[in-house]
């Protein structure tokens, strides 16, 4: 294939990105091309937009970035055995040596060699995209396109929810973002006893409670929740989630938990910053979980069971879905701090 695609790319080491035509990418021999149906803005991609500190350090230009997405098998490489064209697939976004300690002992998404889709290498901001055989998820055709498009970070909220235990437990979910959202969905499937959502966005708090938080707090304008979520539960939630990872939220997610209780930490913070081991970790006696990425691929089952059995309704947190061709309004809506918006899915139109 030698066509031309339109792809989002990051031609410079600064802010912004452009959506032009370029070359449609060849597979390798262990990748498959895919026509990407629909994809979604992730935190990630707003990092590479701004071209943050982070984003400085870690991209390489030029770069098609994005990495949430759905799409249909169109070539295969010669080695690949388990996928085949016309095949409708997902993305896992963490790309595996498979030769690593932890690749070799069911860990596959900590591999010490990662991989990122779309951070490391091209990702699916495009027309076109070369996913590895290895990160091909196989869906269903009946499911729908935006949500087969937003199980990557669907899987982030389900392995973050699955590995801290949250039946019949009081818990408190930290952040009021896409993922924090499926979380509050996907613990009171689990059998949350009670949920406390800590976030900043009232539009994004009403999402959070139309999934399932039972209790919103907007942490700018209540200033004794903490006192209050102590005092209603005897001395503390059982499991924090800390989907947010900054400094405030994570003081927060302690003082809130109590003796014994379960942190699980999924937020990553913008910078260290200093933190009391003593007093929230050894003198609580807190259990401690770290969170990267999903099980692979444990969690895509868990998904499938989830999104099969309806357990959890993702839709809700899709804010909006708009043209890939408006792909610029729209990471520029998910950046902006005046438009609120959750997840931004965006659809591919077919070409004439
Ligand atoms: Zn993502
Ligand atoms: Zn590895």
């Amino acid at each position: 294939m030698s066509q031309k695609m339109l792809a989002a790319i990051k031609k410079k080491a600064s802010a912004g990105a452009e959506l032009v035509e370029t070359q449609i990418p060849q597979p390798n021999t262990d990748e498959v091309l895919i026509k990407v149906k629909a994809c979604s803005i992730c935190g990630t991609d707003k990092h590479i937009y701004t071209w943050d500190k982070w984003a400085a350090s870690r991209i390489s230009t030029p770069l098609i970035f994005g990495h949430e997405c759905c799409g249909e098998v169109v070539e295969v490489g010669s080695n690949v055995r388990s996928i085949k064209v016309g095949d409708y697939i997902s993305a896992e976004t963490h790309i595996p040596c498979l030769h690593c300690f932890q690749c070799k002992t069911g860990n596959m998404h900590l591999c010490q060699n990662l991989v990122i889709l779309g951070v490391d290498r091209d990702g699916i901001f495009a027309e076109y995209a070369t996913i590895p055989e290895i990160c091909c998820w196989k869906n269903d055709s009946t499911l729908p396109t935006d949500i087969a498009s937003i199980q990557e970070p669907f899987g982030n909220a389900v392995y973050t929810v699955m590995e801290s235990n949250v039946s019949a437990k009081k818990i408190a979910i930290i952040g009021d973002g896409p993922i924090a959202a499926f979380a509050c969905g996907i613990s009171k499937a689990m059998g949350a006893a009670v949920i406390y959502n800590l976030g900043m966005m009232p539009f994004n708090l009403d999402i959070c409670r139309k999934m399932g938080a039972n209790f919103s707090i907007n942490v700018t304008a209540d200033k004794k929740y903490i006192e209050r979520i102590i005092d209603e539960t005897n001395g503390g939630v059982d499991v924090v989630l800390d989907m947010a990872g900054n400094k405030p939220a994570v003081n927060d997610g302690f003082s809130i938990l109590r003796r014994m209780g379960t942190f699980t930490s999924f937020g990553i913070a913008p910078a260290p910053f200093e933190f009391d081991m003593a007093k929230n970790i050894v003198f609580k006696g807190a259990r401690i979980i770290g969170i990267n990425g999903r099980k692979m691929f444990d969690t895509w089952y868990q998904i499938k069971n989830i999104l099969d059995s309806k357990l959890v309704d993702p839709r809700p947190v899709i804010s909006h879905i708009l043209p890939f061709t408006d792909f610029i309004k729209a990471i520029d809506m998910a950046v902006s701090a005046d438009i609120p918006t959750s997840k931004i899915v965006l659809n591919m139109i077919p070409k004439n």
